[in-house]
């Protein structure tokens, strides 16, 4: 069992969902997905899911509030010596500074973050052709990483579907904010020694042999 505590930072469409769940195998590692979380709690109607629904349909951020008590509550559901990926938090520098705060004040240290290094006019392709299990919330690829069975999941046997928020209209909107407001955080971990950058836009699986890489080589001290 794995104990780092990791982020997965990149653009939609970089592949962080689907590393995720790769090193959540290898590794011992609970994936913790925001954008999978608010999902479910849009389909649950709870207060969260009201509060956010307008804002991930139009693929715009959730107040930094909302999303980063969301997160500290999944970690603190996580047994205490659980290492885990967070994918898609933070995505703000008030959202990394909150979380470097909850994370001291719970001892709990990050050991690195790994950046998904990918051009724009990737994402959108890849974006375009993405579709995801509406059982378990898998990511599959039409084109670069099909399921064995059209439109069905590999892994839980569920539906497959094209997200609301792949639309084209939409995609532009989250690029653009994630260049605003989500990539200074690069900087920001750099600043504090912890980040890994990989090659995203190489074949799945040379992405994969680069993030275990990365993972393997930061050991878990601290
Ligand atoms: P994702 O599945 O990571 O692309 O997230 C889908 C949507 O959920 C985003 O477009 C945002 O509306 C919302 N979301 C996910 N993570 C965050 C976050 N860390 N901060 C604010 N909004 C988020």
């Amino acid at each position: 069992m794995g104990a780092q505590r990791l982020i997965f930072l990149g653009p939609p469409g970089s592949g962080k969902g689907t590393q995720a769940a790769r090193m959540s195998g290898k590794f011992g590692l609970a994936a913790l997905s925001s954008g999978d979380t608010l999902r479910r709690e849009i389909a649950g109607d709870s207060a969260v899911g009201r509060a956010a629904q307008a804002y991930v349909s139009t693929g715009q951020l959730v107040p930094d509030d909302v999303i980063t008590d969301v997160m500290l509550a999944a970690i603190d559901r996580l047994p205490r010596s659980a290492g885990f990926i967070l994918d898609g938090f933070p995505r703000t520098i008030p959202q990394a500074e909150a979380l470097q705060q909850g994370l001291a004040a719970r001892g709990m240290p990050l050991h690195g973050v790994v950046d998904f290094e990918i051009p724009d006019q990737e994402l959108v392709v890849r974006l375009a052709g993405r579709r995801v299990c509406t059982g378990c919330g898998m990511s599959y690829n039409v084109g670069s990483l099909p399921p064995r069975a059209a439109g069905v999941c590999d892994r839980c046997g569920g539906a497959l579907a094209q997200r609301e928020d792949d639309r084209e209209d939409v995609v532009a909107t989250r690029l653009a904010t994630y260049r605003r407001q989500t990539a200074p955080l690069i900087d920001f971990y750099r600043r504090h020694g912890l980040l890994h950058p990989v090659d995203a836009a190489a074949d799945v699986n040379d992405v994969e042999a680069a993030v275990a890489a990365e993972i393997a080589a930061m050991g878990v001290a601290g």
